[in-house]
């Protein structure tokens, strides 16, 4: 069994053994939690992201996917990037996001990982709803087989832990 935990705050400052960013398919930085991660972590974490590029992703990592790098500067051994889809109003992509969570998982059992913190994909720039994207999220990390001991959402606003804290009973 996943413990699962929520946290108020800054994902960066999270010292699980990864943390997931909430990427896009360029791997190449971006705003929100992106721009966050690679401003703190230090250019070690983009050197990498680059080289991925190169040698595996030269049209981008797909939505839906994850792959992980160092660390850089950041507490967290592993940044796990992954690709929210962005919402639609008139297309299902709630498989995609899942896959997210999913995908990131199975990642973090490659690294060995045991503690995995989480933000919440697709709900920035991407616009996908909070209470759609928690309820994916919380279900996908539920259903989920890992040896990932614990995962932590860490959720930027109040606004966003609350509903968080709902879809869990909490
Ligand atoms: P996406 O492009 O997948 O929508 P964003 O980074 O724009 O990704 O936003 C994802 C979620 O992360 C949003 O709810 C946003 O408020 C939140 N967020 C932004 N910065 C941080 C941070 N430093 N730590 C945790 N969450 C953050």
């Amino acid at each position: 069994m996943t413990t699962i935990t929520l946290v108020q705050g800054d994902i960066t400052r999270q010292s699980a053994d990864a943390i997931v960013n909430a990427a896009n398919s360029s791997l190449l930085g971006g705003g929100g939690v992106d721009g966050a991660i690679h401003r703190r972590g230090g250019p070690a974490i983009l050197a990498e992201c680059r080289a991925l590029r190169a040698s595996h992703y030269g049209k981008g990592l797909p939505t839906g996917r994850a792959v992980a790098t160092t660390a850089g500067d950041l507490d967290a051994r592993w940044v796990i990037h992954t690709v929210g889809p962005v919402w639609s109003a008139t297309e299902d992509r709630s498989g995609l996001l899942a896959s997210c969570y999913r995908e990131s998982l199975r990642v973090a059992d490659e690294l060995g990982a045991r503690t995995v913190a989480f933000p919440a994909v697709s709900t920035g720039v991407y616009r996908w709803p909070m209470h759609d994207a928690a309820r994916i999220a919380v279900e996908t990390v539920r259903a989920a087989e890992t040896g990932v001991e614990e995962v932590t959402f860490v959720l930027f606003d109040r606004q966003a832990y609350d509903t968080f804290a709902g879809q869990l009973g909490r």
